[in-house]
């Protein structure tokens, strides 16, 4: 490792902010920032416009600007070795949804519901007309679709395995 590279990678590991998650199939953090030339390939390759520069120009995914339809173009795009499209799982991220959502407080809406293509959220039906929102973990791909479709940003995406996926704080 370089001395450049290796102060690119403390850099990214001792920054402030919220979470920073990478790109799907993105190899592990440390593995991934001492790759990384910031060339931009990846965000120009996305057609969804999910990818966007985070701390220090690396690539970060923002749910708030879309959702991934995994089509891999961000791994094809990249000449450094910053991806393993041969994992099994693209990433580890999840949906989850908090108590904001307003269905628990008896307001009709289940948009994320009837946006979810793979119908991991259902709602189970409580006493006076609400119901709570679950996420079947097994059936989620983190896409990430749900979370513009929710009025009430209740919805976040996290990473299940943190080590694989969000940049260290
Ligand atoms: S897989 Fe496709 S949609 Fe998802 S982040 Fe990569 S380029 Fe964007
Ligand atoms: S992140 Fe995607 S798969 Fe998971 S609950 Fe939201 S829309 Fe469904």
């Amino acid at each position: 490792m370089s001395t450049a590279v290796s102060r690119r990678s403390l850099f990214a590991r001792f920054r402030g902010g919220p979470a920073q998650l990478r790109p799907p199939w993105s190899r592990s953090e440390s593995e991934f920032t001492d790759q990384c030339t910031q060339c931009a390939r990846c965000i120009e390759a996305c057609p969804t416009g999910l990818i966007t520069p985070g701390h220090a120009g690396y690539p970060i995914v923002d749910f708030a600007r879309a959702d991934c339809t995994f089509c891999g173009a961000c791994h094809e795009a990249c000449r450094d070795a910053c991806f393993d499209p041969d994992a099994s799982h693209p990433w580890s991220l999840k949906a989850s949804i908090s108590n904001a959502c307003v269905e628990t407080k008896g307001v009709t809406c289940r948009m994320c519901e009837d946006i979810c293509a793979t119908a991991a959220i259902r709602f189970r039906p409580k006493l006076g007309g609400c119901a709570s929102p679950e996420v079947r973990l097994e059936d989620c791909t983190g896409c990430g679709a749900c979370v513009a479709g929710c009025p009430v940003q209740a919805i976040t995406i996290t990473p299940q395995n943190s080590s694989l996926q969000e940049a260290t704080p």
